[in-house]
């Protein structure tokens, strides 16, 4: 990392841009992430209009479950309107309640957070390896070891008195977060594991795929996502009575009955509709050859980077990352405010790591360890296009 001088770090930024633009072949602004629609979109998606089955209930909602899990190798896969909803429901399915704290990494985006606090719980904020950019075994079990106590197979935070219900990894940009150490400290705990793999579709870590890891799993298909359903996330789990009460709960805990309107506890309305379910169906056929060239971009990035003496974020060990986002590690926080201005300048879009969780206003109260890799990160690590080509 690091080539010297500022004078140099622009002259490297604007070699990146002449760089990117060889790449996507344009000189055209150059999106983050755009998604693409080469499969068989319009003929399912026509289909499904046709069938006149375009709400929530469908066979596309089923097929797209049913290849979801099959495809990650989940016992189960229950679809949802979208990501943040699917962490939702996973959170209240793996036990947590109001007045309960969740523990998750600072440096994740607002979603994450946002699904801990509809269930009236509060996040607590552990720093993140600096490597995978997920959450530090190492720095949960420390955070643990210190604060927590067991009594009667409950874990409770020992600063507040109140009881540590879930435990929320997030695979950054795709790339797995160390889960075998995370379930190991989690099962020491008693503490469940929901994995937030919104942006891991695709990833593995020793063959195993992001979100099947921990009690629940949960994945996005959003727009901006390795693959999309225009909005759309999934619930994994291998635990057939977790999984009935996810598709209960996702459906606004309704009994099935012929004709009566029954609901036996307060629902959501978070079933993923026909129509998203029909395009997901077309882009899952796409997603091997999407990864694919997802691997060769990161590749043609990573040997850039090599030549020009900067730093790039690649897979950790024993993973295979989808790439997702392709991220870059620059000296310090003035070399990565002179590489976006130069960068978004010139139409090729680049963008800082989210603002980490515990410096946003709503969760700025919140409990914290002491977030040195987060902050490290959250200073030097930009995003850089990296839509299928
Ligand atoms: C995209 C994303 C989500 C939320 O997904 P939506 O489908 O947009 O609701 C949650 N967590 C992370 C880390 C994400 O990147």
């Amino acid at each position: 990392m690091g080539a010297g001088g500022c004078a140099t770090q622009g002259a490297v930024a604007e070699d990146f841009v002449r760089f990117v633009r060889e790449l996507f072949l344009s000189d055209q602004p150059i999106p983050l992430h755009a998604p693409l629609f080469t499969g068989r979109e319009k003929e399912y998606l026509l289909d499904a209009i046709d069938s006149t089955f375009v709400s929530s209930v469908g066979r596309y909602v089923d097929r797209f479950e049913a290849e979801c899990a099959v495809y990650t190798g989940a016992k189960y896969a229950v679809a949802t309107v979208n990501g943040t909803s699917a962490l939702h429901v996973a959170l209240l399915l793996a036990g947590v309640k109001q007045d309960e704290e969740v523990i998750t990494q600072a440096l994740t985006f607002v979603a994450t957070c946002n699904a801990i606090h509809y269930c009236g719980a509060e996040p607590v904020f552990i720093d993140v390896d600096k490597t995978s950019l997920g959450l530090s075994a190492q720095a949960l079990a420390d955070y643990l070891d210190k604060f927590a106590g067991i009594r009667n197979g409950e874990t409770r935070n020992k600063q507040t008195g109140k009881r540590i219900a879930a435990c929320v990894p997030m695979h950054t940009f795709g790339h797995s977060a160390d889960m075998p150490g995370i379930i190991e400290v989690c099962e020491k705990y008693h503490i469940p594991v929901v994995e937030d793999a919104a942006e891991a579709l695709g990833s593995t870590l020793h063959g195993r795929h992001c979100g099947t890891f921990g009690r629940l799993g949960v994945l996005s298909f959003n727009g901006n996502k390795i693959m999309t359903t225009g909005g759309g996330g999934m619930i994994l789990t291998d635990d057939e009575q977790l999984a009935k009460q996810a598709k209960h709960l996702t459906t606004t805990a309704k009994l099935p009955h012929p004709w009566q309107f029954m609901h036996d506890q307060i629902g959501f309305n978070y079933r993923m509709p026909n129509l998203n379910a029909a395009l997901g169906v077309a882009q899952l056929e796409c997603l091997s050859e999407f990864l694919i060239k997802k691997r060769e971009l990161a590749a043609r990035y990573i040997d850039w980077c090599g030549r020009n003496r900067w730093q790039c974020v690649v897979e950790p060990e024993a993973a295979c990352s989808n790439y997702w986002l392709n991220a870059l590690v620059l000296e310090d926080e003035a070399a990565r405010d002179a590489f976006l201005t130069v960068t978004n300048e010139q139409g090729v879009m680049t963008r800082p790591v989210w603002e980490p969780m515990h410096r946003l206003p709503m969760y700025r109260h919140c409990q914290k360890d002491s977030l040195v890799n987060t902050e490290w990160a959250a200073a030097r690590v930009v995003n850089i296009p990296s839509s299928v080509i």
